[in-house]
């Protein structure tokens, strides 16, 4: 009687259908490892807690934050823009503090389509995406993603009928869940396809910085001209464990960023000031905590990795975030799949189709547990029959 019809007409949430049947489980006595939630299992780095413990203590921090954020939070923003990836940022007018890059990304959605309109989202890709879109009363048109070409938007797939109504395009990369990663040329190529449709660009950055090998995530800010077109979304979740804390920021075409902006001031008042703290000393920070924890996720991918070849459960070997995106044994789905591992080995993951009907045929394993922890999936594993 009190619910609105967005809200009923919202997708059953995968995740939370997982989470039930985890339960039943446990409370049967199995020792469920969970590899399907997608939150770091690290600490937050000592540095940042002593900061926000620190900064916790002044009177000043416990008032209203301004509602775009502090300013010294976006400088930082700002100043870790120019050091990573040689981006100038004016800090007033083109930063905005977000409480998390979900608030952002749902927010950005009320703030820029209208009922009606078309946005392009990546399918598989990050639910939230479609979901703000419905919620704004949008239409979600998506665009494949394909392993063959290395999940890089296949805009040639999308009626040219859409494309001139779209509005918006979602792009993601480190890529959850494919794991896939970019070199600046595939931004090109989207800001072009977005100038020539006049669509705007929403980069999601959540995995700027979780990555291996010595591969660099480019920002769409690189492209020149990018501005023009272009918002990020950066997150302080994944690369500094801070998923709790609820901080991000977004960056970019300054139209975007003010309309999000008066949106959010009629909504919100910004994060808790000492945390705004915290945050910009991460972003100032040498970032070693973030090479220790990627260390640390590197040795988790390599186990997994060659375990699951081996078993014959075809892997990509990731150069970001900290996923493994698997193909399911043949006569499975994924779903099917998923369910087997749960039942008779008490290992959680996530089914590829929570990601878009283009993630059938996969599941989504978090490397979110001890090396221990995987030693004990692998061992379950290899006592399983996929036939
Ligand atoms: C985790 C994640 C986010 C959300 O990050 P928050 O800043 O914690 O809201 C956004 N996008 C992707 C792709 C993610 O995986």
């Amino acid at each position: 009687m009190f619910v609105s019809d967005k809200v009923k007409n919202l997708p059953a949430y995968v995740f939370s259908e997982f989470q039930q049947k985890k339960k039943e489980l446990e409370a049967k006595g199995v020792n469920v490892i969970d590899l399907g939630i997608g939150a770091p299992d690290l600490p937050t780095p000592d540095f940042l807690y002593r900061k926000l413990m620190e900064e916790a203590k002044y009177p000043h921090n416990h008032k209203y934050s301004t509602y775009s954020g502090s300013l010294e939070f976006r400088e930082a923003v700002a100043n870790f823009y120019q050091r990573q990836y040689n981006v100038s940022l004016e800090p007033e007018k083109e930063v905005l503090t977000l409480i998390g890059t979900k608030e952002g990304i749902a927010n950005l959605l009320q703030a820029v389509i209208n009922p009606g309109d078309k946005v392009l989202v990546p399918d598989p890709g990050y639910p939230v995406y479609r979901t703000g879109v419905h919620l704004a009363g949008g239409e979600s048109i998506s665009f494949p993603l394909d392993e063959k070409n290395g999940y890089v938007p296949m805009f040639e797939k999308v009626k040219i009928a859409d494309a001139k109504q779209a509005k918006l395009m979602f792009l993601n990369y480190p890529s959850n869940p494919t794991t896939a990663t970019i070199e600046l040329n595939t931004f090109g190529k989207a800001v072009s396809y977005a100038k020539k449709y006049s669509i705007a660009v929403a980069s999601d950055l959540a995995y700027d910085l979780v990555t291996f090998d010595g591969y660099h995530a480019p920002s769409v800010l690189e492209v020149p001209g990018a501005k023009d077109y272009a918002v990020e979304f950066g997150s302080l979740s994944k690369s500094f464990n801070m998923a709790g804390w609820r901080i991000g920021y977004v960056v970019g075409n300054q139209e975007i960023i003010r309309a999000l902006a008066t949106l959010k001031s009629n909504i919100d008042t910004s994060q808790f000031l000492a945390i705004q703290k915290a945050a910009a000393a991460a972003l100032q920070s040498d970032l070693s905590t973030v090479a220790e924890n990627n260390r640390i996720y590197q040795k988790r991918l390599e186990k997994l990795h060659a375990a699951l070849n081996q078993i014959g459960i075809a892997t990509d070997k990731p150069k970001g975030t900290f996923f493994l995106w698997a193909k399911v044994p043949d006569g499975f789905t994924s779903m099917e799949f998923a369910n087997q591992l749960l039942q008779e080995a008490g290992i959680m993951v996530t089914p590829g189709t929570a990601f878009g009907q283009r993630g059938e045929g996969y599941i989504r394993i978090a490397l979110t547990v001890t090396v221990e922890r995987l030693e004990e999936v692998i061992r379950r594993l290899k006592l399983m029959k996929f036939e």
